[in-house]
């Protein structure tokens, strides 16, 4: 087992050595650490719902109801009624027949991949796909095709050239997790309308956040009908834990039959289920709140910009500061602590080696004052760590 001390001791000499830091969420942006009070710009509870009243009481009363496990995988003994009545919103949220929940957005994406695409069949994948997209195309048995980030003529050439008697399949992030940005997904359908390909987008950043109410990319972009799979997370602005996948009915019953992180793990708990129904309940109800977060976002993209920051991305909550070395992240992520704020450090293999950033994301429980407040003191830790 030398091998590990080995790598421990490589990571580590690089700035990449990583750890768990225990602590504690006390209300929807506020963490305790060390007994200290944070401002948290790290999280993608996007919509503050992981506090809110009305989901806590759901989840509690879903224990007092039904315990606190599931007891096994949806297909043997564990599809609590819940579930369906989830799906049956789901797919009416993102406009689509039929909804399927998986465990966690990460086996969404790896059983669905997996599921669809076979030996002799090809997949044309972003650059920057989250790493569960990326391991979905590792465990099928068709041939990747990367494409550069969200450059629509390099995916034409290479829907081009490539040589297939199998199936197509193009998959991307909607909103990229460490980029913030928006991928041109009307170009990209209209690519695989041409080229007879299937479209999978992975919205796990972008529901909550962009189209009507928050209905993702799909509703966006206005592609009703031509997107083939739609995947998103439970645990981001739904509050809870859990993916999903939303498309055809058709598609759904060949996900239950096929895809194996479904099919071979227990289910989630019935509170689970209800924390995140009830927070579709009230995202459904109040599309303010995206407004609030759009909001906040556009006050911080702003205020960054305006002193000179260079910050990636769209207008999406997800704002990356481009920093390069992993050491210099972690100084500025120190630096920001010292000053109350948790920012997150991203570095490799998160991003490739060279472009370390921090990754601040904001809510819509964040107030515009202390937002503004923490967009003062980035700045000045930019200015300190001559970033600016
Ligand atoms: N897709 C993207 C784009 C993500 O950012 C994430 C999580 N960070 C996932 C999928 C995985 O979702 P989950 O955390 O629910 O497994």
């Amino acid at each position: 087992m030398e091998f590990c001390q080995e790598y421990l001791k490589e990571v580590r000499a690089q700035a990449l050595y990583r750890e768990p830091v225990s602590l504690k969420h006390l209300d929807a942006v506020h963490i305790q650490l060390e007994g200290e009070k944070y401002l948290s710009l790290s999280s993608n509870n996007y919509l503050g719902l992981t506090h809110n009243p009305k989901v806590q009481k759901a989840s509690l009363d879903a224990i007092l109801q039904d315990g606190t496990g599931s007891g096994g995988a949806r297909l043997t003994t564990g599809s609590h009624p819940l579930y369906k009545s989830l799906e049956q919103e789901l797919a009416q949220f993102k406009g689509t027949e039929a909804a399927l929940v998986f465990n966690t957005g990460y086996m969404a994406n790896v059983g669905t991949i997996s599921a669809l695409v076979g030996k002799g069949d090809l997949i044309f994948s972003d650059e920057l796909n989250h790493a569960s997209i990326i391991d979905g195309c590792r465990l099928s048995k068709g041939q990747t095709v990367v494409y550069r980030h969200r450059d629509m003529k390099d995916l034409a050439e290479k829907l081009t050239n490539s040589i297939c008697s199998g199936k197509k399949l193009i998959v991307t992030d909607g909103v990229f997790s460490m980029d913030g940005d928006i991928a041109p997904l009307d170009k990209i359908v209209s690519l695989a309308e041409e080229h007879q390909a299937m479209v999978m987008v992975d919205d796990a950043h972008a529901v909550g956040v962009l189209g009507r109410g928050g209905r993702g990319t799909v509703d966006y972009f206005g592609l009703k009908g031509r997107v083939h799979v739609q995947v998103g997370t439970l645990s981001k602005s739904l509050a809870s834990e859990g993916g999903y996948v939303a498309g055809s009915q058709m598609l759904i019953q060949y996900l239950v039959n096929k895809a194996r992180s479904f099919i071979f793990s227990t289910a989630l708990s019935p509170a689970t289920v209800a924390a995140a129904a009830s927070a579709l309940k009230i995202l459904k109800a109040t599309p303010q709140l995206v407004d609030k977060l759009l909001e906040n976002a556009a006050g911080m993209r702003t205020a960054l910009v305006a002193a000179g920051l260079k910050v990636d991305g769209a207008l999406t909550p997800i704002i990356p500061i481009l920093v390069g070395e992993a050491a210099l992240a972690i100084a500025m992520n120190q630096e920001l602590k010292e000053h109350g704020l948790l920012v997150s450090a991203i570095r490799p293999p998160t991003v490739s080696p060279g472009a370390s950033r921090l990754r601040i994301t904001v809510s819509a429980a964040h107030e515009k004052e202390e937002l503004l407040k923490a967009a003062d003191i980035i700045i000045a830790v930019s200015r300190k760590l001559n970033l600016i």
